[in-house]
């Protein structure tokens, strides 16, 4: 059996960033406080947890303070406004490892926002990085799974802007602009009044994941199975997941490595393993070499 790891998985350069602002400052300063979950991978989690970075929410800033902590830390996914003005009025300096890709489209939202916009943001409401964006616009914005609940929502006769979550599909955000699209445009073509409508859409989908749809695909198919390996909250790794297993229906989703079922790869040639952009190298290598370990002691039927 030849086990082979993805060439194009691992941290993206965002999650890359946020962990090494965390690991230097735990590595010079001693423990640190970040907001949520710095990263959506368990095992990393627990990692940079030995090391002394302790998960916490907004709501545990007070007694923070009380407790005398000087800094937390923003991670990639960013946070809305609130939360810095909080922090500020608490004396609680903010270590910002918000991703620029994230920060951008907060700034992109403020301007639009500013202007009088209706604001449609395709996304997940409760995802970090949407709270974050929503703050930013007063939670004014319209969040959207899918081009149904956007011809629900959105109001045709305003001036609408369009923007995706970083880590959504494109597929997905191309429907619901068309769907927009046509509707604004009918508006504008059956009336007979002076509507001010119009209609922009930017594809704010991240680079590093978009870019590595076409490339795993490619890699599944030349497997004869995939084991993916991310953890269950992580939005990418949903979205990288599904064109894993519309490229190879053999693929195999886990968070952890105990979960990896032998019959699945019994006499397998060819046996692939990714995962999302927040899911660590080491990880994947050590799921490499227990699926070795499992074939070498014949739990795993070898080809
Ligand atoms: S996936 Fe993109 S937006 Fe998200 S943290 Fe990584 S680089 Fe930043």
């Amino acid at each position: 059996m030849t086990i082979t790891i993805d060439s194009n998985a691992g941290f993206c350069w965002g999650v890359v960033r946020t962990v090494e602002i965390a690991e230097q400052y735990l590595d010079s300063e001693g423990p640190l406080y970040v907001l949520g979950h710095v990263i959506h991978n368990p095992d990393e989690i627990k990692r940079l947890g030995d090391k002394g970075l302790t998960s916490v929410s907004v709501a545990d800033l007070d007694r923070l303070a009380e407790e005398g902590a000087q800094k937390v830390l923003v991670r990639a996914h960013g946070e809305p406004p609130s939360t810095y003005k909080k922090a500020l009025e608490l004396g609680i300096e903010i270590i910002d490892a918000t991703c620029p890709v994230v920060t951008k489209l907060q700034e992109r939202v403020r301007k639009f926002y500013d202007q009088g916009y209706q604001v449609v943001l395709f996304g997940k409401k409760d995802h970090a990085e949407v709270i974050g964006v929503r703050g930013v616009c007063r939670d004014e914005c319209i969040v959207v799974h899918d081009v149904e609940e956007a011809l629900q929502n959105v109001h045709f006769d305003k001036l609408t802007v369009l923007f995706s979550q970083t880590t959504m599909d494109r597929p997905t955000f191309l429907q619901i602009r068309e769907a927009l699209e046509e509707r604004v445009h009918e508006l504008i073509v059956d009336s007979h009044e002076n509507i001010a409508t119009e209609f922009h859409a930017k594809d704010t989908i991240c680079g590093q994941v978009s870019g590595r749809e076409d490339k795993l695909a490619a890699f599944a198919r030349s497997q004869d199975a995939m084991v993916f390996i991310a953890g269950r909250a992580s939005s990418n790794g949903k979205v990288l997941y599904d064109v894993c297993r519309a490229a190879n229906p053999n693929t195999h989703f886990i968070e952890h490595i105990i979960e990896l079922q032998n019959d699945w790869l019994h006499d397998m040639k060819n046996v692939g393993i990714s995962g999302a952009t927040s899911t660590p190298h080491w990880l994947m290598n050590e799921l490499k070499d227990e699926i070795a370990h499992r074939v070498e002691i014949g739990l795993i039927r070898g080809e």
